[in-house]
């Protein structure tokens, strides 16, 4: 299988202002066609490290391809460091120079001496027109290797990416596709999840599966590589349908659409408002919830009662609940939850008290997290977790698993 390695060429993409996204767009045309990439690196303006590095790839990967430093400056080195690495000399292109000095011309522009820098390719090489900059590209081949020298600027690049380099790859490279499943997971630990999905993938190599989990959010991503897309397919059938059916309605997308916006969805789908109030998680429910477009049409609005007058005052829990029962409590969440609702005259409320830590206010153990719930025609409910992390890990987790609430109480 053809792999690749992508090598980002710049002193200025060492820098903290600037970020190799060439890399990011060519991963993209390569799985397109089928093509992992292997390893990519950033390499600065030096001939001896670039070099060095188009040798490392070279012997690791069938196809290298390198963004920026075709240039006409000094410190363009790309020419002559992939010269250096391949043991090939640089050869003088007359049809280079007049295609460059035909765009200086009908610029009206004086074409300077170190321009003529972009007049050499490397010896065997095949220049790749730039219409859209003074940089020629080049393509090289041999023994079944590919080296790609391809302009920085992103327009460029991608220009000239998609328009010659494409197409030599479709002839060159064996039929092949990747595709890919994709899972987004909430309201379970990532040890649990993947105890009880590995005896569905490990058997499998092809498709890979990859687990990546933050604060109560889990992906699972499947990649089949095979000759044919209804191959690749098969080879994710294997794999997808039973982790679906292990994981049920814990899976809460499977086109990347984030927690927030399947509620919003759920929300929108009927026609309902939704309130929250909020103490621990501190604004971070409601800030999930108003970060997606739109959400105006289905959020109401939020409290933010932190101490237990504010719960009083703005949401009518009374006192005499709070000195019973505390604030963590599942008297508190649920009428925390009914307050808000007939307040607001929202549809639905989602309140969340706990201990963020680190020390407790209460009482009950760091981590706790009572999650109340209140719609119309029944009783207010309230679940009470003891979730893991430090302070601000509590509060994510609390503003997750109250939207997961809400998304399985919705469904
Ligand atoms: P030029 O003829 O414009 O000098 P070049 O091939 O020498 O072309 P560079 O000088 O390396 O390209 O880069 C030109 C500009 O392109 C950079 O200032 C930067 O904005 C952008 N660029 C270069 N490399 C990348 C990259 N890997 N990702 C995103 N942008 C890049
Ligand atoms: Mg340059």
């Amino acid at each position: 299988m053809a792999d690749a390695e992508i090598i980002a060429v710049g002193s200025e993409l060492l820098t903290p202002d600037r970020i190799d996204t060439n890399s990011l767009w060519l991963t993209a045309q390569l799985n397109e066609l089928g093509v992992e990439v292997r390893r990519k690196v950033v390499v600065g303006d030096d001939r001896e490290l670039l070099a060095a590095a188009v040798c490392q790839s070279l012997s690791e990967v069938s196809i290298v391809i390198l963004s920026g430093g075709l240039g006409p400056t000094e410190d363009d080195i790309t020419r002559e460091a992939v010269s250096q690495a391949l043991g090939r000399p640089l050869v003088f292109r007359q049809d280079l120079l007049d295609a460059l000095t035909g765009r200086f011309e009908r610029l009206q522009r004086k074409m300077a001496d170190n321009n003529r820098r972009q007049t050499f390719v490397i010896e065997g090489a095949e220049p790749l027109p730039n219409g859209r900059g003074t940089a020629a590209g080049q393509w090289f081949e041999s023994n079944g290797k590919v080296v790609m020298l391809l302009p920085g600027p992103p327009h460029e690049l991608q220009a000239m990416f998609t328009g010659e380099c494409m197409p030599r790859l479709r002839r060159k490279l064996p039929p092949q596709v990747i595709r890919t499943r994709f899972y987004r997971v909430a309201g379970m630990g990532e040890s649990d999840l993947d105890q009880l999905i590995s005896p569905v993938y490990k058997p499998y190599a092809n498709p890979t599966t990859t687990i990546l989990a933050g604060a109560g959010d889990i992906q699972i991503h499947l990649r089949a590589h095979a000759e044919t897309e209804p191959e690749a397919n098969a080879l994710l059938d294997a794999v997808g349908p039973p982790i679906e059916k292990l994981l049920g309605d814990r899976i809460y997308s499977r086109n990347g659409a984030s927690l927030e916006e399947v509620v919003g969805e759920q929300l929108r789908a009927r026609r309902a408002t939704l309130s929250v109030a909020e103490s621990c998680s501190g604004g971070l429910l409601g800030g999930r919830i108003t970060s997606v477009r739109g959400s105006s049409d289905y959020f109401a609005g939020g409290f933010l009662v932190y101490t237990d007058r504010m719960k009083t005052e703005l949401l009518g829990v009374t006192p005499e609940l709070l000195a019973e029962h505390t604030a963590v409590s599942e008297e508190c969440a649920r009428a925390m939850a009914e307050g808000a609702r007939l307040r607001t005259g929202s549809t639905f409320a989602v309140s969340v008290t706990g201990e963020a830590g680190p020390e407790s206010q209460t009482g009950a153990p760091v981590g706790t997290v009572i999650i109340g719930y209140a719609a119309p025609g029944v009783e207010p409910q309230a679940k009470r977790y003891l979730l893991f992390g430090d302070r601000n890990g509590v509060r994510a987790r609390a503003a997750q698993w109250a939207l997961d609430e809400l998304r399985r109480k919705l469904l």
